[in-house]
């Protein structure tokens, strides 16, 4: 790919405006690599702990150790970090099926959450929560932001969990600041003091000085094949909290008997442990990169999410085509630039768990890994793409410009 003058130009000018902006993301990188490090070092890791293991995986230090650095980055009391997790949709519905019980409430204050926990909430005949006589009730947010007085109407006898979804998810509203999941535990509290707040925190990990565990979340989920994973984790999922609800976490994971005392990884923990070691710094060149992009497309005319020079609260940038086709070139541009698959052309497709056609492009080392350079958009008005990742700032970079081509340049 041979790039136009004007297109090196636009992105250059632009990364020139930035340069503020990439000086904080460098700063709380900074810190939170700092975090990582010392709970490394507190934990006294060692290459033992790197290795592999087998069968029932009784006294596995490296799956243990693994879990007791996650707790102490994220201030927490206990952990469960496994590569047996298979996504983030995993993670979050086993947070959800350890704490909640027959007769139980779980009420959600963020309006809906992400799409593929649906059918896990209100599905009908397949083992959901529903099926178990779990009821739901959902508080819509107000103006993109949680609607702080009313949640007291919403809180029940019977509410035993309360949802925060930090990230976008497919909406058309920003992520939310640690500040504001504190306001709301506050709220929480005054009506309810024993509720179980849990957070999604998918994209939301390391992208501030604090997490929401700091502020009183009692537990969190998240994929280790986004932020906490470095690009390095091949798979996984991590669920965090306090002690009570992640040992009752830990009996759906595996069973009531045995929880966290079994799981063995036969490929070794390498990959999670220098994965969580680098992903304060892979989180921050992301976000540079969301950053160049929402610019560059925001100059350009187009609508994104958050607005140029916001603060980031997660990984993604949203951005609002005016056609269907404008959506799909952009995702296709995206896998066009990406170091695996680049000759493939993505398609929208009826995605398992998912609502709508989606369409995404993510040619990527490990499969959908949205840590990596990403797009994904479902096929619905208003055409909405959400573009996230990059091991490196310098590709997103690049894939700007591969954008900046396809749409703009070569339709004039
Ligand atoms: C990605 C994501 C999920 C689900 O994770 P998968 O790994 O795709 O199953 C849930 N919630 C949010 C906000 C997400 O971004």
């Amino acid at each position: 790919m041979n790039f136009s003058q004007k297109t090196v130009d636009i992105v250059n000018k632009t990364q020139e405006k930035l340069a503020k902006q990439f000086a904080e993301t460098e700063e709380i990188s900074t810190f939170n690599q700092l975090k990582v490090l010392n709970a490394f070092q507190q934990n006294s890791v060692g290459l033992r702990h790197l290795s592999q293991t087998n069968g029932y995986g009784y006294d596995d230090i490296g799956r243990d150790t693994l879990c007791k650095i996650f707790a102490d980055v994220f201030k927490c009391e206990s952990a469960i970090v496994s590569p047996l997790i298979v996504s983030g949709t995993h993670a979050l519905t086993l947070a959800l099926y350890g704490v909640l019980r027959p007769g139980d409430e779980m009420l959600a204050i963020t309006g809906s959450p992400y799409d593929t926990l649906k059918e896990v909430i209100t599905g009908e005949g397949n083992g959901s929560l529903k099926d178990f006589k779990v009821s739901y009730r959902q508080l819509d947010l107000k103006n993109g932001k949680i609607d702080l007085e009313k949640i007291k109407e919403y809180i029940k006898d019977n509410t035993k969990l309360i949802f925060i979804g930090r990230s976008r998810g497919y909406e058309w509203r920003d992520a939310l600041s640690v500040e504001e999941i504190a306001q709301a535990v506050k709220e929480i509290r005054a009506v309810k003091s024993d509720v179980c707040i849990m957070v999604d925190n998918c994209y939301g990990e390391f992208m501030d000085y604090s997490e929401p565990t700091e502020v009183g979340v009692d537990i969190m989920a998240g994929s280790l094949i986004k932020n906490p994973g470095g690009g390095l984790a091949p798979s996984g999922g991590y669920v965090l909290g306090k002690k009570k609800y992640i040992d009752l976490v830990a009996g759906r994971l595996t069973s009531p008997s045995i929880g966290m005392e079994v799981g063995s990884y036969a490929y070794g923990y390498k990959d999670f442990y220098q994965g969580l070691f680098i992903a304060p710094h892979v989180v921050a060149n992301a976000v540079k990169g969301s950053m160049l992009l929402g610019q560059v497309f925001s100059d350009l005319g187009f609508e994104t999410m958050p607005l140029p020079g916001q603060k980031c609260r997660d990984i993604i940038r949203s951005i609002k085509f005016d056609t269907k086709e404008q959506l799909i070139d952009f995702c296709r541009a995206i896998q066009q630039a990406s170091p695996i698959d680049s000759n493939v052309v993505p398609f929208p497709w009826d995605m398992p768990g998912y609502e709508d056609q989606v369409i995404m492009a993510a040619g990527t080392f490990v499969a959908g890994a949205s840590i990596e350079l990403s797009a994904d958009a479902p096929i619905r008005e208003p055409y909405i793409a959400y573009m996230q990742g990059g091991l490196t700032y310098e590709h997103v970079k690049i894939a700007c410009m591969y954008c900046v081509e396809k749409l703009i340049l070569s339709k004039n």
